[in-house]
């Protein structure tokens, strides 16, 4: 039986495009970008020459004197926190984040409550997006150091109002983040057209490699350090830079920035081909994020094409997680950075799904690799596993 790995949204492999870039880059005698010798300053304009390039694919401003910063880092988890706590101010404040944040935004909001500060956390409805007017009534209530919330969801893909939110927050001077982790590649995504002050991103969710991500800052936003003991990049995060690695994103990035329309069609084919046969084999499939809380359709909900939540009638996530994995397929209850704990998915529970449902909920999500055969196969094979496994 061939594995079937549904679970992209957690690391997904390299296009054969990353593999090549990182593969020269490897075999090129590249130096420290810091060091002054000739390989020195070839990796130094290598490193500097993709900066400019994933700024400008992820929207940034890089042809202006008015320049984005991109400051790379080892991923997602740690953009968040060098963003969250160094544009929190010295003495405590208030910061505002949304209820369905990834745990790296989650904690790090959490950690500064613990020392003073107010976290303001807003509801969503029940696909999982923040009201704008909400935000506006928060903002009005008194000042903020900053306020966060993301692009699309790592449990569901929906995709939050971000334009209308972050007119508010540009209104009320606040500065704000959108982690754009799951969003970035697949969507074409830009800073500088949604108005944001900052916007995370992770190569190894758009096919790129892991280990490597990056946080993109509109000019003059400048957080404080998290890290101490170098000179590179403004000091913001020193250290020096995984050369080849960023050059693997950038390789990424490219493809998505030329083959967008289509891959992310193609996505979406699969998911909506997986949701229909599954819904038509299991009566009681729920697709969460689409439909409410009673079972009834939301309507028209934007989300991103390569995640699908489903909550499947009459067992319990967890045990059909094992027994999915045991027939080849590879999927998800929620974070990767939460699963194995007990507690049920803060994302389902704030979209106020009924908790038989949030206990029901895997979470499947698709790659540019998957093909539509394994689709059909792995629909297959769930339906057989829920048979054996549900309740009567
Ligand atoms: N934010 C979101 C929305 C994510 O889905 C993830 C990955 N699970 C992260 C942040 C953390 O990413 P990384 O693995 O690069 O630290």
């Amino acid at each position: 039986m061939e594995p079937i790995y549904l679970d992209h949204n957690s690391t997904s492999p390299p296009f054969p495009e990353t593999v090549a870039a990182l593969e020269t880059a490897y075999r090129e005698p590249l130096g420290n970008p810091a060091s002054q010798h000739r390989a020195g300053r070839r990796a130094r304009q290598a490193l500097e020459g993709a900066r400019e390039l994933i700024a400008r694919f992820l929207g940034g401003k890089t042809a202006t004197i008015h320049r984005d910063t991109l400051i790379l880092t080892s991923g997602a988890t740690e953009a968040n926190n060098l963003v969250l706590f160094g544009l929190a101010g010295e003495a405590p404040g208030r910061v505002i984040l949304s209820a369905v944040e990834h745990p790296s935004v989650r904690e790090p909001a959490l950690a500064l409550g613990r020392r003073g500060w107010k976290v303001v956390v807003l509801g969503v409805d029940s696909a999982g997006r923040v009201d704008p007017t909400e935000l506006e009534t928060r903002l009005a209530e008194g000042p903020a150091d900053w306020v966060s919330v993301m692009f699309g969801n790592h449990e569901t893909g929906v995709v939050q109002p971000l334009g209308p939110l972050s007119q508010v927050a540009a209104r009320y001077g606040v500065p704000m983040h959108c982690d754009a982790t799951q969003a970035a590649g697949k969507v074409a995504v830009s800073r500088w057209r949604l108005g944001i002050a900052a916007m995370t991103i992770s190569a190894h969710k758009f096919q790129g490699p892991v280990g490597v991500g990056g946080l993109l800052l509109a000019e003059g936003v400048v957080p404080r350090p998290r890290t101490f003991g170098g000179f590179q990049q403004g000091g913001v995060r020193p250290g020096t830079e995984a050369v080849p690695p960023v050059l693997g994103m950038l390789a990424a990035l490219r493809k998505w920035d030329a083959e967008r329309d289509v891959l992310a069609a193609e996505l979406a084919a699969k998911r909506d081909r997986f949701e229909a046969r599954l819904r038509e084999s299991i009566p009681g499939v729920l697709v969460n994020g689409l439909d409410g809380p009673d079972g009834t359709s939301l309507g028209p909900i934007e989300r991103l094409p390569q995640t699908s939540n489903l909550s499947f009638p009459r067992v319990d996530r967890q045990a059909f997680l094992m027994a999915l994995d045991l027939a080849g397929i590879a999927c998800s209850t929620g974070s990767a950075c939460a699963s194995g704990s007990p507690e049920p998915s803060p994302v389902l529970t704030a979209m106020g799904l009924p908790l038989e449902r949030v206990r029901g909920a895997l979470r499947f999500s698709f790659g540019p690799q998957t093909s539509p055969a394994e689709v059909d196969d792995a629909v297959e094979r769930i339906v057989r596993v829920h048979r054996s496994l549900a309740r009567p």
